[in-house]
């Protein structure tokens, strides 16, 4: 008869082979997943496929804001190139905006000191979304301010003038490594500055442009209107002329014409491009590595964002070539309509909100093409330990940093973030981005494609990574997008 001391021995036994077969076969698939990120980040470093696809996108097609044909082009080029291998392509149907940009001229034609017959000309360009002046245009003074509490301090003088925010770009900022907080500073003055200036009954707003160089380069962007009060026309000035009126307005009355003559037009079909690498256990899972693929009319849109959908084409482009399944699917995201207002992202959560549970994560890359620093999460901080050996194998490449981050990973991911499915984005060198972004410079000769190829191994290993975690990565609480 066995004593209980002997089942207790054999239990104890039993127990700790499990327990140690077990860590062998954890320390095992550990070493594989950091062989094949190892394998994806060599192969990366060696892509020529994803900077060919942005020199196309550059190049062939050129400007492509939401509803114009170059947009749609864009949607079948990059289609087209996704199904030459045995990805599954498909296009989701999306209702965007369709606003166009027209003559736009501006004129300082009176001022203290001026010779007579003397106009100088300006350099501006309209904001995305702006209704137009009169045909003929506009004159009228301006007012200069610096601030919105200035402006509301000086309510009384706005009536009937050109308001001018006069709010310089933060370098400081910007040189530390922290240009999107420079951004996001000057930004609320190109996005709420017209409906500020027309509360206090201005007739039109002007912003300094919202860049990070100053090449008398005026920078788009979009604009919202509050409905509450009437919509006024916006554009942006180049910050030579946002400081040369202002240096005027010192002395004395200054009086500008303006004409701006965009439309809006109505809204077109058009359509996200999704490219599924199926996962090899759980397919209708999924983890999307995406990028927006409309830009700004008045440039290439290389660096903003033609770099990211490229990088991220090319990541599930690499994934395929290396026969790479990880166990959930990997699918590409093309977002359109991201500069207008994000209506792919919206559409894509639409469409999926029933079965949310099966989007495990999602990455945006929308920071331009600086050299790749690192991962930042949206995820629960509990979860950020999880990333560990993504850093590691990133750590050769020299990107080496992990941000917890307390907002969705891109605007298009928003609506998937607000509904609890993890967030991320590489995080870039952006010191340079805003000298460019939304502007006629940016073109695709701004762009290293050695940093092409580092985007393309960082989005290849993130999606890997993250798609291949035996247990999904634990969901965020349900917001508001
Ligand atoms: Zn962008």
């Amino acid at each position: 008869m066995t004593s209980h001391r002997t089942v207790l021995l054999g239990i104890l036994i039993l127990c700790s082979a499990t327990l140690s077969s077990r860590v062998f076969a954890d320390e095992a698939s550990d070493a594989a997943v950091a062989t094949t990120l190892d394998r994806i980040r060599t192969a990366g470093m060696g892509d020529a496929w994803a900077y060919q696809r942005l020199a196309d996108l550059c190049d062939k097609i050129g400007p492509r804001i939401s509803g114009s044909r170059q947009a749609e082009a864009a949607v079948e080029q990059i289609a087209a190139a996704l199904k030459a291998g045995s990805l599954a392509v498909t296009l989701q149907p999306v209702k965007v905006p369709h606003w166009i940009r027209g003559d736009e001229q501006a004129e300082i034609i009176d001022y203290p000191g001026r010779p007579a017959g003397v106009t100088q000309t300006l350099h501006l360009t309209t904001l995305g979304g702006s209704v137009a002046t009169p045909t003929q245009g506009i004159s009228a003074q301006v007012l200069v301010v610096h601030s919105f509490d200035e402006l509301r301090s000086h309510e009384a003088a706005a009536r009937g003038k050109i308001v001018l925010f006069d709010v310089p770009f933060n370098d400081e900022l910007a040189v530390n490594g922290r240009s999107g907080s420079a951004y996001g500073q000057g930004v609320v003055y190109r996005a709420q500055g017209a409906s500020a200036a027309a509360r206090a009954g201005a007739a039109a707003a002007l912003v300094r442009t919202v860049g990070g160089a100053n090449y008398r380069l005026p920078h788009t962007g979009h604009m919202d209107y509050d409905p509450k009060v009437a919509k006024i026309p916006t554009a942006a000035l180049s910050a030579e002329d946002a400081m040369w009126v202002s240096r005027l307005a010192a002395e004395g009355p200054v009086t500008l014409r303006l004409k701006l003559l965009p439309q809006s037009l109505p809204d077109v079909e058009s359509h996200n491009v999704m490219a599924d690498w199926v996962g090899r256990e759980h397919p209708e899972e999924v983890v999307i590595v995406s990028g927006h693929l409309d830009s700004w009319d008045l440039a290439q849109g290389a660096i903003d964002d033609g770099a990211g959908v490229a990088s991220a084409m090319g990541a599930v482009h690499l994934l395929e070539s290396l026969g790479l399944h990880a166990r959930r699917t990997i699918r590409f995201v093309g977002w359109m309509s991201e500069e207008n207002g994000a209506a792919g992202g919206e559409a894509y959560f639409k469409l999926n909100s029933a079965a949310l549970a099966r989007q495990v994560a999602a990455i945006e890359t929308d920071n331009g093409a600086g050299r790749p620093l690192g991962v930042s999460a949206h995820v629960n901080p509990e979860s950020m330990a999880l990333f560990k050996p993504l850093l590691k194998a990133l750590t050769p490449m020299g990107a080496t940093l992990l941000d917890h981050r307390d907002e969705p990973g891109g605007s298009d991911v928003k609506w998937l973030d607000a509904g609890g499915v993890p967030t991320l984005a590489p995080i870039v060198d952006t010191r340079t981005y805003f000298d460019f972004h939304h502007s006629a410079a940016d073109t695709l000769d701004k762009i290293d494609p050695d940093n092409i190829r580092r985007q393309v191994a960082v989005l290849a290993m993130m999606a890997y990574f993250i798609a291949d975690m035996p247990e999904p990565l634990p969901r965020l609480p349900v917001s508001k997008p």
